[in-house]
């Protein structure tokens, strides 16, 4: 059997999963949502990424990403690989692409900030 704290919502179910024949027995879950995100964890789990990716920018040495959907769990550490080894070259804005299907996850790697675009006076008076 194992344990898992549902993270759907603030209610926070504490679920028993156990596997019969291929099928999960879940218990403990206060509404679907928490079966399918136990579901999902055992079967599939997931994450998302938010991090900073360098830039060639001195006004702008680091600009906050993200990936645009959640990643399998177990290829966090290659994805992060990946964006340590980018430099960003050109004055993206947010929601620009920075890393086009990264590893071939069908996920890219989005800016979330437009500081770069941003003139250094603007970035004083905000
Ligand atoms: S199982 Fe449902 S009620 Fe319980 S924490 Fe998850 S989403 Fe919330």
């Amino acid at each position: 059997m194992k344990e898992l704290v549902c993270i759907v919502c603030p209610r926070g179910c504490r679920m028993q999963i156990t596997e019969e024949n291929g099928s999960l027995q879940i218990t403990g879950n206060g509404c679907k949502r928490g079966a399918a995100f136990a579901e999902s964890e055992i079967r599939d789990p997931r994450r998302t990424i938010c991090t900073t990716v360098r830039t060639a920018f001195p006004d702008v040495p680091v600009l906050p990403v993200r990936v645009s959907k959640e990643i399998p769990k177990d290829r966090i550490f290659d994805v992060m690989a990946e964006i340590n080894r980018t430099t960003v070259n050109t004055r993206l804005g947010r929601g620009d692409i920075v890393l086009e299907n990264v590893l071939g996850l069908e996920a890219d790697v989005i800016a979330t900030s437009n500081i770069l675009k941003e003139t250094e006076s603007e970035r004083r008076t905000s």
